[in-house]
């Protein structure tokens, strides 16, 4: 944690503050360690302070060495004046992303003297490149949801609504270890494997049906992200067509990843064979995004996205096809970037439609 205080410290010259406030629970929890769900930080030059109230205040003295803990709550941040007067602070950087426009304003009145300047973004570039511990947490979130696929596929089958699918996958992966979800498991089968973010229904799942699952693990803060779409009895010609045309597109967008690398080549290695096969209009969203304390989070691999990929950045790689009123596939993977190349995390098989009958 003082590691990444110190990284931090190193930007407030070029962002023009003495001091950061810091709101947003994740990169909370990032430069503290500290686990409560109600809290902020401020990280001066030379003081580190956690303010939370009273629940809290034995539980952070354990969790964050290093830091001063306050016992402060409420609405007002009049509790502040006392610590920025102390590390004269007079331009205070916030997480503008974060505050609500109430709590800015009682800021703005409460801490008078000051100049506040939000500094979104800042502590989220740092966390996109994740340290050796980082990435053993997200391997470990990944492998629950490699086993959680492993429990729940000979259970898939016609007759099965979506939510006990999903519900299994949330229970294998919480009985195994995890925190939770990552996020609203997604089970989405025949036509509703077309829609791109078709959350378990109460649908039940039929013959023939493609089923797409989208879905990740909890692990110590860390998230996975995994997309597997099987098919329920024997493929249909076109399935295994469009399987295919995902499969190698999401391949060789894997193939392309490295450090050094911009984010929208890595795109435009998927979305390129996906459009030379004739379904560029049905793959309407990005090919990956960054995963870590978030499920999404820096970097985006956009066909926008100019940012250089870095070593140990860790992303998905998901392209898909959707075929509205027909069904859909989507093939997910989390892949840790390395120099001249990327180790792809998730180790489920996807090398050929699973086919269960
Ligand atoms: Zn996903
Ligand atoms: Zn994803």
């Amino acid at each position: 944690m003082i590691e990444r205080i110190k990284k931090l410290r190193e930007h407030f010259a070029s962002a023009e503050v003495e001091a950061l406030y810091i709101t947003n629970p994740e990169n909370r929890f990032y430069l503290s360690g500290f686990t409560g769900t109600a809290g902020s930080l401020l990280l001066c030059r030379d003081n580190n302070y956690l303010f939370t109230d009273f629940r809290y205040t034995g539980q952070a003295v354990q969790e964050c060495p290093g830091y001063l803990i306050i016992e402060a709550s409420g609405e007002n941040a009049k509790f502040l004046l006392e610590y920025l007067a102390e590390n004269r602070v007079t331009c205070l950087g916030l997480e503008g992303d974060n505050l609500t426009y109430n709590q800015f304003q009682t800021l703005r009145e409460q801490l008078g003297g000051v100049a506040l300047k939000s500094v979104s973004g800042l502590v989220e570039e740092l966390r996109a490149r994740k340290d050796k511990g980082e990435i053993a947490l997200i391997e470990e979130a990944v492998r629950l949801a490699d086993e959680a696929f492993k429990d729940v596929l000979p259970q898939l089958r016609p007759g099965v609504p979506e939510r006990e699918v999903a519900l299994m996958l949330e229970f294998s992966m919480r009985r195994r270890g995890a925190e939770g979800a990552a996020f609203k498991t997604i089970v989405a089968s025949g036509p509703r494997s077309a829609l791109p973010h078709g959350v378990a229904s109460a649908k039940i799942m039929a013959p023939g049906d493609f089923v797409t699952l989208d879905f990740g693990a909890v692990y110590n803060g860390y998230h996975s992200d995994i997309t597997r779409t099987v098919v329920l009895g024997r493929p249909a010609q076109k399935q295994r067509e469009i399987y295919e045309i995902v499969l190698e597109a999401q391949m060789s967008a894997i193939e392309s990843l490295r450090a050094g690398i911009k984010a929208l080549d890595v795109d435009s290695a998927a979305r390129g064979i996906i459009a030379r096969a004739g379904y560029g209009e049905q793959f309407g969203h990005s090919t990956g995004h960054g995963v870590g304390l978030c499920i999404h989070e820096k970097p985006r691999l956009s066909a926008r996205d100019q940012v250089l990929l870095e070593e140990g950045m860790v992303v998905t790689v998901e392209p898909g096809i959707y075929l509205p009123g027909w069904g859909g596939v989507r093939i997910e993977d989390t892949v840790l970037v390395q120099n001249g190349g990327c180790r792809v995390l998730t180790r489920s098989p996807k090398e050929k439609l699973l086919s269960l009958i």
